[in-house]
């Protein structure tokens, strides 16, 4: 039988918080893998490469191969791909987003004046970066900015992610960046298409109102909003109003949303 439905799950919240799992998300997958039901992993995190994310899912008991993976580093490389295949990119990131560039074959320049200045989280963000990637755009190259997300959740509280250094290189500019990262089209369209599965068949099961199921909803993909990491029941009403979202289905653990998607589809 072919699957009538697939899925795309956010990761952060949704599958692990940081090193540790979200209870039974070993066994939901694991149920989709048993059942044939396609699904795929998408996160706004640019600094990881696939295989370093599936390893770490298959290390929880979760099953995934790299080709189950999808990240904003991909995305943002597959986006200047099919712009400017022979593209050279300045880039402000970590190795996930340098081997996601290599890999879709973009020149990599930084003494030279580049097509694109790419920029996700950076651990090393300094003022020579900032300037150079401000001066880069100033001059005509396009600011492209992996994920939106102002802060990252860690075991430390929460750090400035790539949206707080890209306001930095935004203000220097005077230039808006091309945002690829969940909630963007961008990064949708992509996914959708691996998946292989028309929008309405597909299910964006996230914990993040305003990236996820807002890219969900946007994309006409089915919404699972899970309560299991940023989202809760105490903020639950004004984080759906400050994202403009209503999800089709609101679930406090790992269990409730196979529950309801067995219902749905009884
Ligand atoms: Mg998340």
């Amino acid at each position: 039988m072919t699957a009538r439905y697939g899925l795309i799950i956010d990761l952060d919240g949704t599958m692990y918080h940081g090193g540790k799992i979200v209870a039974h998300a070993d066994e939901f997958v694991s149920d989709l893998r048993d059942r044939k039901i396609p699904y795929l992993f998408l996160t706004n995190n640019s600094s990881r490469t696939p295989k370093e994310v599936a390893k770490q899912l298959a290390g929880m008991g979760i099953p995934a191969e790299a080709a189950q993976v999808y990240t904003s580093a991909q995305a943002a490389a597959s986006y200047i791909h099919k712009k400017r295949p022979w593209a050279k990119v300045y880039v402000l990131g970590e190795p996930g987003l340098h081997a996601a560039l290599k890999e879709a074959g973009l020149q990599q320049v930084t003494d030279e004046q580049p097509d694109y200045v790419v920029q996700g989280i950076d651990f090393s963000f300094d003022y020579a970066k900032l300037e150079r990637a401000a001066g880069y755009i100033r001059s005509g190259a396009e600011f492209i900015l992996t994920n939106p997300d102002l802060l990252l959740p860690t075991d430390r509280g929460f750090i400035p992610g790539a949206g707080s250094l890209g306001a930095a290189i935004q203000a220097a500019s005077g230039k808006q960046p091309v945002v690829i990262g969940k909630p963007s089209a961008i990064i949708m369209e992509d996914v959708i298409d691996r998946i292989g599965l028309p929008a309405d068949q597909v299910w964006v099961v996230g914990d993040n109102a305003a990236t996820d199921m807002r890219a969900g909803q946007a994309a006409g993909c089915r919404t699972a909003l899970m309560l299991t990491g940023i989202t809760t029941r105490d903020n639950l009403q004004e984080t759906l109003e400050s994202a403009g979202v209503k999800p089709d289905l609101i679930c406090d653990d790992i269990p409730a949303l196979a529950e309801a998607l067995r219902s749905f589809y009884s």
